[in-house]
């Protein structure tokens, strides 16, 4: 190929960037050794890919002048070729195979491209997972509350629809993490969440509000069902079994629950003082009590 003998070889040093994002490049840039790293950003991230002798890095701004938008450098002692924009047309006019050749290494990027957006899109739903979920118990966490509730509120309001929460305090807990080790005490807590998971309806949305209290949020229902609910609830609770780590059986435990239903579509904290004022008051009468 009578072009080619006419470019340049380049020695590029491990670590040595080649082309920053950003950067304009009227070169397309073919490995002869070595290896390159291609990585998104700056950082000293995992490149998303890298390339070997054979491949070509920048053909793609030599096609569209866009800028860069990857960081490359040689991921060891490397030797490129550099074949600029005038040659490269040259080539691809004259030579079918290379044309072929092109497409072919086009193709391939956009898969690959599509590949790391689709990994990137899982990151993505991860992230956003252990943003709003509690770890322990499953259960959405505060964040998620304080995000949520206003529109939870709104939409009932608007579709005339009875919105009621229910506060859920384990009763006696310290004592219980006392008796029987923190780590018994993450168990209780998890079999409390998944019994509360099970008994409310799939529409109902459960909170991790704070250490050992639950705040459930129940569209569609008014105080008295709500209070009625809540008190099976808190039977089925009692009922629960609890088995160590090792199978072993813990005692059971109880909770208090105090239940209120919306006034004000406005104010959350209005709606949550409410429940946990309710839920106090079932401390105060004794425990393992429904309050409103
Ligand atoms: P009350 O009936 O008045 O609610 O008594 P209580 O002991 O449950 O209440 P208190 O607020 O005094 O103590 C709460 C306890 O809950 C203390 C804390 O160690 C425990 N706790 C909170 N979060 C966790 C958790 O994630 N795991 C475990 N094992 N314990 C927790
Ligand atoms: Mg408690
Ligand atoms: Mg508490």
């Amino acid at each position: 190929m009578p072009l080619l003998t006419d470019c340049a070889a380049r020695n590029m040093a491990k670590d040595e960037m080649l082309i920053k994002s950003g950067d304009t490049n009227n070169n397309v840039y073919l490995i002869l050794s070595g290896s390159f790293n291609v990585h998104l950003t700056a950082d000293n991230s995992d490149p998303v890919t890298i390339l070997k002798p054979g491949q070509s890095i920048g053909e793609i701004a030599v096609i569209d002048h866009q800028p860069a938008s990857a960081y490359v450098s040689a991921a060891e002692d490397s030797r490129i070729l550099i074949i600029d924009e005038e040659v490269m047309w040259s080539l691809i006019g004259s030579s079918h195979a290379i044309a072929n050749n092109l497409l072919v290494v086009l193709s391939q990027r956009l898969r690959h491209g599509n590949s790391v957006i689709n990994k990137i899109k899982g990151l993505l739903i991860e992230y956003e997972h252990n943003a709003t979920v509690d770890a322990l118990t499953s259960l959405y966490n505060r964040r998620w509350l304080d995000n949520t509730m206003i529109r939870v509120m709104h939409r009932c309001y608007k579709n005339h629809e009875a919105l009621s929460v229910m506060m859920i305090d384990i009763d006696r807990f310290k004592d219980y993490n006392d008796n029987y080790g923190h780590l018994s005490g993450d168990i209780a807590l998890r079999t409390v969440s998944q019994t509360i998971k099970q008994y409310l309806r799939p529409v109902d949305m459960v909170t991790r509000y704070g250490g050992e209290e639950l705040f459930a949020l129940l569209p569609r229902l008014d105080i008295d069902a709500t209070l009625t609910i809540a008190e099976r609830l808190r039977e089925a609770i009692k009922e629960t079994e609890i088995a160590n780590e090792k199978g072993q059986p813990l005692p059971h435990v109880t909770v208090s629950i105090g239940v209120a239903e919306m006034i004000d579509h406005d104010d959350p904290h209005k709606l949550i003082e409410a429940a946990d004022k309710a839920m106090y008051e079932a401390k105060h009468s004794g425990r393992d009590k429904v309050c409103s």
